[in-house]
């Protein structure tokens, strides 16, 4: 069956690869890569909002270039931030200790359903002994 897909950046239908956009789409973010690399390594240290002005290129895909690690996170002024915390980081979203956070976070939620499965039997085990002693009381009268 064909993998048929929309595409996320110009919404035409194309067979669907590895990546959410259509090969053109795929060409024309490898054109912009090929800019904006070409540009930051003749002006390194440049704010993000200037490479956009002088290649065209949006922000968000050159921040997107950065966080995966295509670019440099120092060859822009201000470089790449943490998501949550705003300090700066290599590549990625988070910085190491908020990406800790996030993995402890979740590995409290992953516990705290355990507790609460673990509560419910509990509960059901209470309930079945509740139900024994009144079929016990039941039968004694
Ligand atoms: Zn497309
Ligand atoms: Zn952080």
């Amino acid at each position: 069956m064909n993998n048929l897909r929309n595409c996320a950046e110009c919404g035409r239908l194309f067979v669907f690869v590895n990546r959410n956009i259509c090969p053109a789409c795929i060409e024309k973010e490898e054109e912009m890569y090929e800019r904006v690399r070409k540009y930051l390594k003749e002006n390194p240290g440049v704010p993000i909002q200037e490479v956009s002005e002088k290649t065209g290129v949006p922000e968000e895909k050159i921040i997107r270039f950065l966080r995966e690690g295509r670019l440099e996170a120092t060859s822009v002024a201000g470089g790449l931030t943490c998501e949550s915390c705003g300090r700066p980081i290599k590549m990625g979203f988070l910085c190491d200790s908020c990406r800790e956070q996030v993995a402890r976070e979740m590995k409290e939620i992953a516990g705290s359903s355990k507790l609460a499965a673990s509560k419910e039997k509990e509960r059901r085990g209470r309930g079945m002994f509740i139900a024994d002693r009144i079929r016990s009381e039941q039968e004694r009268k």
